[in-house]
C-alpha cells in the first residue's frame, strides 16, 4: 500500500505547485499588491493633507455632475473638481479592526498614524493599551510648523486623530485639552464640544480657552480678529464666529454672503504657518459626511464644491512652490451609499431639480419646530407648510403655473404621514419597523422632503450610517507619484511619513 500512495502524493504536490502558477490565489494578489511606500527624492517643505469625511466617488461624482448640468447640454456633461485632475489617483480601503464600516476616529488613525484601530479610538491600537505619535507629532518634531483645520467642531474626530490620543472619541474635553497642551501653531474653524469639562470625570477642570491661552496661544473669535491673523501672531486658536449647536461652521448651502468659509481659513493658515522650515496642514471638510448621514444631497454637493476651493487655496502655494509642495487630497470613508441611479428615474438624472433647493436639512428642521411653537397643536396643518416647502424644496402640490416639481399623489401622502411624526413629541414616536427605515433618526417631514427631491433628481441613499467602499487619493507635488494604484488607508500615513522622512531620526 505504502508504495503506491506516495507516487499518488508525489504527482498531486507536483500538480497543485503547477497549477498555482496559473490560478488567482492570494499569493498572486499579494504579488501585485505591492504598493511603493519608499521615496528617495527631495522632501517637500509645504504639506498639505485635505480630507473630505464621509467623501468618496459618489460625493465627488455627485459634485461633478451636478455642476457639468449647469451648463445646460443635452448630452451629459461634467465639471470636474480641480483636485481631481491632480496627476496621481489612487483608491484606498477603508475598513477598520472591527469592521469594513468603519468611523472617522479609526480612519483618521490610519491616515495619521498608519495603524488599524477600533471604531472610536482616537490613535490608539485596538485594545486601547497603546498610544501611537501621529505624522504630526513627528513633522513637528523635525521643526515643521503644525496647522489643523476643520469644518466642525475642532474636537471632532477627524482633527482629533492628529494632535490627540484617547480611547474614545467622546471624551471631548480630554481631546481639546490636549490640543491646547499641545505645541502645534494653527487651529481654524470649528470651536470646541465641552470646553469647561461639563462631562468629564477629570478633577477640577479647567476652561480649554484658559489652558490654551496660559500656554501661548492667541484665540481669535471674531471675523476681524480671525482676518487680521498673520504671520507675527505665533500659535493661533481661530474659532468661526457662526456656530452651530454642535459647533461646526454653517452648511454652505446655509452659510450668508461675507461669513467665513472653509477655504478663508486655509488661505488664513497658509499666512499663519509661513516659515522657512515648512508646515504640515491637515484639511477636513466635516459636514460632507454629516449631509450624507442625513441623506441632504444639495448640502453635500455644496460643501463639496468648497471643499474643492479649499484645496485650490493649496494649490497656489503648489504653483508658486512646484518643488517644495505636497498636496493630498482623500476622504476617511464613504457616507449614506449615495448613488446615480433610482429606479424611479431609471436610466435618467436631473441634476437641476437639485438646484431648487435654498437650505439644509437643519434649515428646514428649525422651520417645523418654528411653526410647532407658533401653532396650537389641534391646529397642525400640513398645507400650512407648502409655501416654505416650494421655498425650501420647489416641490408643489400642484402644477401652478410657476416653476416648481410637482408632488405626485403617492409623495404628497407620504409627506402628510410624515408631518403627522414631526409634529410628535420625539419621544411618543414609536416607529415602525418600515418608518425606522423610512426616517432614521431625522425629522420625518425633512427626511422625507429630501428623498423626495433626491429622488426626482436620479439620486438615492441606502443608509444614514457609513459603508463599506473604498475611497479616491489624489496627489499632486513631491513623490506624488506614490500614491497611484490601489492601496490600504495606513499606506497614506506610509507614504506621506517616506516623503517627508517624518520617520528617520
Ligand atoms: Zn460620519
Amino acid at each position: 500500500m505504502k508504495n503506491r500512495v506516495l507516487p499518488i502524493l508525489a504527482l498531486l504536490l507536483v500538480l497543485t505547485v503547477a497549477l498555482s502558477a496559473f490560478l488567482p490565489s492570494d499569493t498572486f494578489a499579494q504579488a501585485f499588491s505591492k504598493t511603493n511606500n519608499t521615496y528617495n527624492g527631495k522632501t517637500p517643505k509645504y504639506v498639505f493633507l485635505f480630507i473630505g469625511d464621509g467623501t468618496s466617488f459618489p460625493q465627488i461624482a455627485a459634485a461633478e455632475m451636478y455642476l457639468g448640468a449647469q451648463k445646460k447640454t443635452t448630452a451629459p456633461q461634467t465639471k470636474a473638481l480641480d483636485f481631481t485632475n491632480f496627476p496621481a489617483t489612487g483608491v484606498a480601503a477603508t475598513f477598520d479592526s472591527d469592521s469594513f464600516i468603519p468611523d472617522s476616529a479609526s480612519t483618521g488613525t490610519s491616515i495619521a498614524s498608519g495603524i488599524k484601530t477600533g471604531n472610536g479610538i482616537i490613535n490608539m491600537d485596538p485594545q486601547k493599551q497603546t498610544s501611537v505619535e501621529p505624522i504630526t507629532r513627528k513633522l513637528k518634531d523635525k521643526g515643521y510648523k503644525i496647522g489643523v483645520v476643520s469644518s466642525v467642531s475642532i474636537d471632532h474626530a477627524t482633527p482629533a486623530v492628529f494632535y490627540a490620543n484617547e480611547a474614545s472619541r467622546n471624551n471631548y474635553y480630554e481631546i481639546g485639552l490636549q490640543l491646547a497642551n499641545s505645541n502645534f501653531d494653527y487651529f481654524g474653524g470649528g470651536g470646541f464640544k465641552d470646553p469647561e469639562g461639563k462631562n468629564t470625570k477629570m478633577p477640577n477642570p479647567q476652561n480649554i480657552l484658559d489652558v490654551a491661552k496660559k500656554n501661548g496661544f492667541t484665540v481669535a473669535s471674531t471675523k476681524d480678529e480671525i482676518l487680521q491673523l498673520n504671520n507675527n501672531s505665533g500659535k493661533v486658536i481661530a474659532i468661526n464666529p457662526e456656530l452651530d449647536a454642535d459647533k461646526a461652521m454653517p452648511y454652505e448651502i446655509d452659510r450668508k454672503d461675507g461669513e467665513l468659509k472653509l477655504s478663508d481659513y486655509v488661505r488664513k493658515g497658509i499666512e499663519v504657518l509661513d516659515n522657512k522650515n515648512g508646515f504640515f496642514m491637515m484639511v477636513e471638510s466635516g459636514k460632507i459626511d454629516w449631509a450624507n448621514h442625513a441623506n441632504d444631497a444639495a448640502a453635500s454637493i455644496h460643501d463639496t464644491i468648497e471643499f474643492n476651493n479649499a484645496v485650490m487655496e493649496a494649490y497656489k502655494v503648489y504653483e508658486k512652490y512646484p518643488n517644495d509642495t505636497l498636496i493630498i487630497v482623500t476622504g476617511d470613508h464613504e457616507c449614506g451609499g449615495l448613488t446615480i441611479g433610482f429606479a424611479g428615474t431609471e436610466y435618467e438624472t436631473f441634476f437641476n431639480k437639485l438646484e431648487k433647493q435654498t437650505l439644509s436639512y437643519i434649515g428646514f428642521d428649525k422651520i417645523i419646530n418654528d411653526y410647532k411653537k407658533s401653532t396650537k397643536p389641534e391646529n397642525y396643518k400640513f398645507e400650512d407648510l407648502l409655501p416654505q416647502i416650494k421655498t425650501a424644496f420647489g416641490l408643489t402640490a400642484s402644477a401652478d403655473g410657476t416653476s416648481g416639481l410637482v408632488l405626485t399623489a403617492s409623495e404628497y401622502s407620504r409627506l402628510q404621514e410624515a408631518f403627522k411624526r414631526s409634529m410628535e413629541a420625539k419621544a411618543d414616536r414609536n416607529y415602525t419597523d418600515h418608518e425606522k427605515i423610512i426616517y432614521g433618526t431625522y425629522e420625518p417631514l425633512t427626511v422625507t422632503l429630501t428623498h423626495i427631491l433626491n429622488n426626482k433628481a436620479g439620486l438615492s441613499f441606502t443608509t444614514y450610517s457609513h459603508t463599506g467602499l473604498p475611497v479616491p487619493v489624489y496627489a499632486v507635488g513631491l513623490g506624488h507619484e506614490l500614491f497611484n494604484g490601489s492601496y490600504d488607508n495606513t499606506d497614506i500615513y506610509k507614504k506621506m511619513a517616506a516623503i517627508t522622512k517624518a520617520d528617520q531620526k
